[in-house]
């Protein structure tokens, strides 16, 4: 059987991508199953960069096969801000509730709501490295609703419904989300490659 390790620690995440993917022939180990494995400094200049750099150093570290993602929040008015910044938006320190208030704020005075969340696979092994891009497209809300998923989920209301991440259900989500779409793109790749 394959085993492929997500280079991730984040229990939120790991639990959205094993959900994901469920490939029958493939064991998803994560970083947690590794303590040898360092906190890995997502210090690129771009949502590709950090992914490559992550799956690298797991790869590398642990020789098998790795999976590492990258996501952003591009919010128009912002100019794409805080884009590759979304985890320490409002500092190093920041809390998921200081990074949304950080948008909230920087937003009370416009209309221009525009935003879309943007995810990047990267999935490196022996000999190669590959990499797959999801987008969701949506609008910032004015207000937090929901108390569900993670992140700016609370405000952020993909194009097509009235209801934010937070407010709906994780299979609801994953069908439509950023991560959801790049993972079924690396998904398809990886029943080929298994
Ligand atoms: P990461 O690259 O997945 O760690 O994401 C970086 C930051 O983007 C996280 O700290 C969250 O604030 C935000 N983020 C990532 N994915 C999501 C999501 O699905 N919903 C809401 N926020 C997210």
């Amino acid at each position: 059987m394959n085993e492929i390790v997500l280079a991730s620690r984040n229990p939120n995440k790991i639990e959205e991508l094993r959900a994901l993917l469920s490939l029958p022939d493939v064991r998803i180990l994560s970083t947690t199953d590794f303590p040898e494995l360092e906190e890995v400094e997502e210090d690129a200049l771009t949502l590709e960069g950090n992914a490559l750099k992550k799956a690298h150093y797991v790869a590398m570290v642990t020789g098998l096969p790795s999976l590492a993602d990258d996501t952003g929040l591009e919010v128009s008015a912002l100019n794409g801000a805080p884009g590759v910044y979304s985890a320490r938006y409002a500092g190093e320190q920041a809390s998921y509730e200081d990074n949304v208030e950080k948008v909230l704020s920087e937003m009370s005075q416009t209309n221009e709501r525009k935003a879309q969340f943007r995810t990047v696979v990267a999935f490196v092994d022996a000999d190669k490295q590959w990499i797959f891009e999801g987008v969701c497209t949506g609008q910032i809300s004015r207000h937090r609703k929901g108390a569900g998923g993670f992140g700016y989920d609370p405000i952020f209301v993909p194009d097509g419904f009235d209801k934010s991440f937070a407010e709906m259900n994780p299979t609801q989500k994953n069908a439509i989300s950023h991560r959801g779409l790049a993972m079924k793109k690396a998904v398809a790749f990886l029943q080929e490659w298994a």
